[in-house]
């Protein structure tokens, strides 16, 4: 059985020509479950012989709200979600004059370990799906009554360490047949795997939103010095600020563009002659200033 929500409007098209059905009933598919029908039998205009096959074939993998933990200080509410494997993940509803926030959960647990986090305690149990990213959304639409204009990954799991659901997930949120929400209100927060934000950040042309501000390499070096600057006067490690920066620029041609975008970030010259130094003794020759 495989979960529809994974499914694009190309693949449920495709599927319907591999089993003899009109591509065009893919999109009548999709418009009922976004719009709350959970159950193939509801699905009026869809006749009965195919309603047969997709319910051989897909379940309609929407968690269940076992808990709803509600702040006394505002209208934000925790969701306690059970996945089909009994495993247990949250999600955070969070109202504001701009419309409903969400922050959800791209993992069940996290293997990062970061100290003052819960999530990583039991370390990492498994990925979500895209799908299951996505039926947080859903399910918490349903609860609230009203649309979820924005979206937080800052929930259980580090987004960029189950990398290719969640881009997959970022392609169906953003689908105009599914929820529709624009990539300007989808925000990731990752704990800083440097070599996936840089294939993140190089994906942005294949995201295929020209409106989408998914941040370019030379975005990325360009705010991370600053932070580099403030860190290196609190007397943080040179060596360990540097090492991000190093991998920003693995594998980059054209060094005096990056020289010049180190410069342009109005880094102090004994802060930017300290960072270029560690990166040096350890950078390829083909990417050497000159
Ligand atoms: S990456 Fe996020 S979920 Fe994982 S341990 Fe760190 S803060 Fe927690």
């Amino acid at each position: 059985m495989y979960n529809i929500l994974n499914f694009t409007l190309e693949e449920l098209q495709d599927w319907m020509k591999e089993n003899k059905e009109s591509a065009f009933r893919a999109k009548q598919v999709f418009s009922w479950i976004y719009k709350d029908v959970w159950n193939f039998d509801d699905m009026k205009n869809i006749p009965g012989t195919l309603k047969e096959k997709l319910k051989e074939s897909f379940i309609i993998d929407i968690p269940k709200i076992v808990e709803v933990y509600e702040s006394n200080v505002d209208d934000t509410k925790k969701l306690l979600l059970s996945m089909q494997d009994n495993n247990l993940i949250e999600c955070v509803l969070m109202k504001y004059k701009h419309g409903n926030s969400i922050c959800v959960s791209t993992q069940v647990g996290c293997r990062m370990g970061c100290k003052f986090c819960a999530s990583t305690i039991g370390g990492r149990i498994r990925d979500l799906s895209s799908g299951e990213i996505l039926a947080q959304i859903m399910v918490a639409q349903r609860y609230l009554g009203e649309r979820i204009s924005n979206v937080v990954l800052m929930g259980s799991g580090e987004p960029l360490d189950n990398f290719d659901n969640v881009i997959k997930f970022l392609k169906l949120v953003n689908a105009e047949y599914g929820l529709n929400i624009g990539q300007r209100h989808i925000t990731l927060s990752t704990c800083g795997i440097v070599p996936k934000i840089i294939e993140l950040a190089d994906l942005k042309n294949k995201l295929n939103d020209e409106n989408s501000k998914v941040i370019s390499r030379g975005e990325i070096i360009k705010s991370y010095i600053p932070y580099v600057q403030e860190e290196l006067e609190k007397g943080s490690n040179v060596h360990m600020l540097a090492s991000p920066l190093h991998s920003l620029l693995q594998g980059q041609t054209g060094s005096r563009k990056y020289k010049q975008l180190l410069s342009s970030a109005n880094v102090k010259k004994d802060t930017l002659i300290q960072i270029l130094n560690v990166i040096l003794e350890t950078m390829p020759q083909d990417i050497l200033w000159n």
